[in-house]
């Protein structure tokens, strides 16, 4: 991506409304109403308010700048996953998920898809790129996987499952539109949990559809409208804000995983460490080109659970919680969810606290094992 591109997509994102006349304020109102003044017959953009609400409006417009696409925005990360899934599936239909992907997605397929005659298959997302396609009406790819951080090509992958007939659609959750843009590599929408680095507060669930092809968008948009799954406006309000400091957030984030990932692979208590930064990760050069900034997610693999445990308890400025993407650095260990990793493998979330601050805390609390 062309950098200069980017940063007219981010000034604009923060300014999208453009000449205002003098006295209207500074920042997106907050409406919060049922249903709008509406005489006569019904006519214009506001007039039930599951339908259209002013503060949605506004967020909309600035996500839309940042995406270079229209967006439809969710209650909730899963609430967008849903709306593609509802809104595009029949019964006869086949899609194929990521085997190491965010779980509850497979268990929405699972547990909601097959009963209603939708199939899904699961694979790798390291092996993606030697699979075949045939058959499959929806393919979902999310890059870096979560928590094993394996790569897949959007690119190629989006080439071969669209020649196959699938609609792509990419999870970006991770890297937000300012770290990666599947769009433009190809694939037919995205979906983001903006609960995670794109509001980046940890104090509000949200997502949104992206896409380019107005007849996949308006199906995703209308399944929201019908069943009702629409964000508060206070919610999009406050994503409204957050994303205000996004580009600030990533680029801090993203710049000290990348320097604590290469010092926590240097310390003698630490077993190994996974980051698509590092010169030595399976995918490192697909990263380099895929991605804008590596994100905020270090893999950290400790001696044992105990290990695991001791190191995040004794960390000042870590945070003992799940989730990920928030200004506050955080951390777990994902065994205690099931997730197939080692028992003593941290996620480690690197947030936005001087990176020396951080460092030192962690160093202090490695040493002390
Ligand atoms: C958290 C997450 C989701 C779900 O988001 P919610 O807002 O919790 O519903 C989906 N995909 C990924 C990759 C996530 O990390």
């Amino acid at each position: 991506m062309n950098p200069s591109d980017n940063d007219e997509r981010v000034a604009r994102a923060l300014h999208h409304a453009g000449v205002q006349p003098a006295g209207a304020p500074l920042t997106p109102p907050l409406v919060l109403t049922t249903a709008y003044v509406l005489p006569g017959d019904p006519a214009g953009d506001y007039q039930y308010a599951r339908w259209a609400n002013p503060t949605w409006t506004a967020l909309d417009a600035a996500l839309a700048l940042l995406e270079d696409a229209p967006v439809v925005t969710f209650p909730s990360g899963m609430a967008a996953i849903a709306a593609v899934f509802y809104g595009l599936l029949k019964a006869g239909d086949r899609i194929l998920l990521p085997a190491d992907g965010y779980y509850t997605t497979r268990i929405l397929a699972e547990r909601f898809l097959v009963p209603l005659g939708v199939a899904f298959d699961l694979v790798a997302t390291a092996a993606l790129g030697q699979k075949s396609f045939d058959g499959y009406r929806l393919v979902m790819i999310e890059t870096p996987s979560n928590p094993a951080l394996d790569l897949a090509d959007i690119r190629a992958v989006s080439a071969a499952a669209r020649a196959a007939g699938a609609i792509v659609a990419v999870d970006n959750t991770m890297m937000t539109p300012l770290g990666q843009r599947p769009l433009e590599l190809g694939a037919d929408l995205l979906v983001s949990a903006d609960t995670k680095a794109l509001n980046g507060h940890s104090d509000v669930l949200f997502g949104h559809v992206a896409s380019r092809e107005p007849k996949l968008l308006d199906a995703v948009r209308d399944w929201r409208r019908i069943a009702g799954a629409i964000p508060g406006p206070f919610e999009a309000w406050l994503v409204h804000r957050g994303i205000e400091t996004l580009e600030l957030r990533f680029a801090r984030m993203s710049e000290s995983a990348l320097a604590l990932a290469g010092r926590l692979r240097g310390h003698r208590a630490v077993r190994s460490v996974v980051y698509p930064g590092l010169p030595e990760h399976p995918a490192h050069q697909l990263a380099r080109r895929q991605m804008r900034g590596f994100g905020s997610i270090v893999g950290v693999t400790l001696a044992d659970k105990e290990a695991a445990e001791r190191f995040i308890g004794g960390c000042r400025f870590v945070r003992a919680a799940t989730s990920f993407g928030g200004l506050h650095t955080s951390a777990e260990r994902r065994a205690r969810w099931g997730d197939q990793v080692a028992d003593g493998f941290i996620r480690l979330s690197v947030g936005c606290e001087p990176l020396e601050a951080l460092w030192r805390d962690m160093q202090r609390s490695l040493d002390a094992l």
